[in-house]
């Protein structure tokens, strides 16, 4: 209590959305209950058609401006307190659409970092999201890709053939495994969809036979 008290006094926190002051006291000190009950949910998903992947489920849109700005403090400023809040959006979206029973016996497997940017950053985002979200499901969580390539950040490049060519061979299945038949791959934000079907190829052709993607949010 006195810890948090010294906590708010010394270094006050600001709500990502509305920049009122946040006490430490509060579970999730990065964005206000009000908030983070803006967050609109996404209804349903499409299935995909001549692709590895069955369906990318998104919880959110990433041009929710909230959203937006809790992903980015996640990933870029490595704050750890959203890591419950942003998996729970991809749960509460999962309970809506009455999905939770459809991924039994299914393997979750984050998107991996290279390993440059993994020591950098100091831990990898999807793979946080996926161990909240695997224990949600009751699904393992497994490391089965790993990053074979440097490539530039996706959301660096504007042109959807140019981020398919620069995600292309950046994946292989981790040494040592077998793929499992039935696959969750989850990252934090989907945008062209390159990513997630370049991972998917990749566990396709190491025998997968479903393979969903789950993001927290599609730009
Ligand atoms: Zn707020």
């Amino acid at each position: 209590m006195l810890k948090n008290f010294l906590l708010d006094l010394i270094f006050p926190r600001y709500c990502l959305g509305c920049q009122e002051e946040l006490s430490y006291s509060v579970e999730n000190a990065q964005i206000c209950a009000s908030c983070f009950a803006k967050i609109r949910l996404n209804r349903g998903f499409q299935y995909k058609k001549k692709t590895a992947l069955k369906a990318v489920l998104a919880a959110g849109r990433y041009e929710d401006p909230i959203l937006r700005e809790a992903i980015k403090s996640f990933k870029y400023q490595s704050v750890e307190a959203l890591k419950k809040p942003l998996a729970k959006l991809a749960i509460d979206y999962l309970k809506k659409e009455n999905l939770a029973g459809k991924f039994s016996g299914f393997v979750i497997a984050p998107i991996p970092l290279t390993l440059r940017r993994r020591l950098n950053r100091g831990f990898n985002q999807s793979e946080l999201l996926a161990k909240e979200i695997g224990a949600f499901l009751n699904c393992p969580v497994v490391n089965l890709l790993k990053r074979k390539k440097f490539n530039f950040p996706q959301a660096e490049i504007p042109d959807w053939q140019k981020r398919k060519e620069n995600i292309a061979g950046a994946f292989c299945l981790s040494p040592g495994f077998r793929s499992p038949d039935k696959i969750i791959l989850i990252d934090d934000v989907s945008t062209s969809g390159a990513t997630l079907e370049e991972a998917a190829a990749v566990l396709k052709k190491a025998g997968a036979k479903e393979i969903y993607g789950l993001v927290i949010a599609k730009g």
